[in-house]
């Protein structure tokens, strides 16, 4: 044994001793340690929305940071950075009468709004109304509920029994969904959990009036609609928080990463005034029984607020959407390669390349070799169960993305 550092879904006993050590970052640009730089392809994991070294978010942390580090929001206390932020992305959600609930990151945020979504049907007196559903494909975090949903089968595995009543439905079926709705009973569902796009799942991209249909079948059927735009927020579908693309206003969003762009840790919940009412209406009657140390914490309220300037200054937001083009124009020339078989990008700045099935039987572990091989021409990019994952940050240029297609042509090339 080399390292004592546990890595995140990784083969630690070959990752041990192979570490790759990245040094420092500046733009769109992350260095080794040993100076060497490379195109961060990915937005570290879908984050770095804003760039890597934008001192600003930096002086803002760390002005917050030596006023007053850290205070606890709990009961009537708050501290100014996390109720301005609360009213900027209250104000800039499409989600009716907003209250915006911190944590620390995505999953703790989905933890968050099922627990939240089935406490309000408590609260409704609808107690039968516990069951979650979710989507194949999607990835909502590693804590409890977000490992119950998820629909991607390896990581709900090898756990024994998993927490809640849930069901995966479908990916881009509604019949499927309203299938799954009739056999549950619409009246025992408290929440359907969907991400506009699908990331970690593959980047699975929406089918048309697919939202919109599931949105409209929870409006029927009382069922909470939670979006998890953990991904899809801040820019990478072109909007504030993505779900604004299909016209939908759901009744909860988590989001986390670029509301930082990954400075801090930071994510939390929007809620809409109706689920909050139960907690919100009469004093004395109900306290909701669940909240993070961290939640509110105001030196990441205060990088966030920092972000959405830079985001605002720089029309940043905007470019998922513009970029959506040109990446798919970057990567669409791939698919002739003879190892790919599907290119999937043109919704938002984020692309996968799917091997084809012989690849992935033939060579050991091929996404990761894939993703080794494009590191070596210079651009990093996210391994997937099948293939790699792009989402660079939203300041990435259009030649950038065509040095990013072939950093990956690259790697497909190196394949044996
Ligand atoms: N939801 C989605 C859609 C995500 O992509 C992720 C993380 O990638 C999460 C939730 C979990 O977020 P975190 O890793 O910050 O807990």
């Amino acid at each position: 044994m080399n390292t004592r550092l546990w890595h995140p879904f990784s083969d630690m006993a070959a990752v041990d001793g192979n570490e790759f050590v990245v040094d420092r970052a500046e733009g769109v640009w992350v260095y080794d340690e040993e100076g060497r730089r490379y195109l961060d392809g990915c937005a570290s994991l879908w984050y770095a929305n804003a760039g890597h070294g934008r001192q600003e978010i930096v002086q803002a942390a760390m002005t917050q940071m030596s006023k007053l580090e850290a205070y606890s929001c709990f009961a009537d206390i708050a501290n100014r950075p996390a109720l301005e932020l609360a009213d900027r992305l209250a104000a800039l959600a499409p989600v009716d009468d907003a209250r915006i609930f911190f944590g620390s990151g995505g999953a703790d945020a989905i933890d968050t709004a099922v627990k939240m979504a089935r406490g309000y049907w408590q609260a409704r007196g609808e107690h039968q109304r516990v069951h979650v559903v979710s989507r194949e494909t999607g990835y909502h975090g590693t804590h409890g509920y977000g490992t119950s949903i998820t629909g991607i089968p390896p990581n709900r595995e090898g756990w024994g029994v998993l927490a809640g009543e849930n069901t995966v439905a479908p990916l881009h079926d509604l019949d499927g969904v309203e299938k799954v709705f009739a056999e549950v009973g619409p009246e025992r569902i408290a929440a359907f959990v969907v991400e506009p796009v699908t990331g970690a799942g593959g980047v699975h991209l929406p089918t048309e009036g697919y939202i919109e249909g599931i949105a409209e079948l929870c409006r029927r059927h009382g069922v909470l609609l939670i979006i998890d735009a953990v991904i899809a927020g801040f820019g990478r579908l072109g909007r504030w928080f993505g779900i604004e693309r299909f016209g939908v206003r759901p009744d909860m969003i988590t989001f986390a990463k670029g509301v930082t762009s990954g400075y801090l840790p930071l994510g939390g919940v929007v809620v809409s005034g109706e689920v909050a009412a139960p907690w919100w209406t009469t004093p004395g009657e109900r306290t909701l029984r669940h909240g993070p140390t961290y939640s509110g914490h105001p030196t990441c309220c205060a990088a966030g607020l920092a972000t959405l300037d830079v985001y605002e200054r720089e029309n940043l937001i905007p470019r998922g959407e513009e970029l959506e083009t040109p990446l798919f124009e970057a990567l669409a020339p791939l698919l002739q390669h003879p190892y790919v078989h599907e290119v999937r990008a043109g919704f938002g700045l984020l692309a996968a390349v799917e091997l084809e099935q012989d690849v992935l039987d033939g060579v050991p572990d091929a996404p990761n070799a894939l993703l080794r091989g494009a590191r070596k021409a210079g651009v990093l990019v996210r391994g997937l169960g099948k293939g790699v994952a792009v989402s660079p940050p939203l300041t990435v240029t259009t030649d950038e993305l065509g040095l990013l297609a072939e950093a990956i042509r690259a790697g497909l090339d190196s394949l044996p």
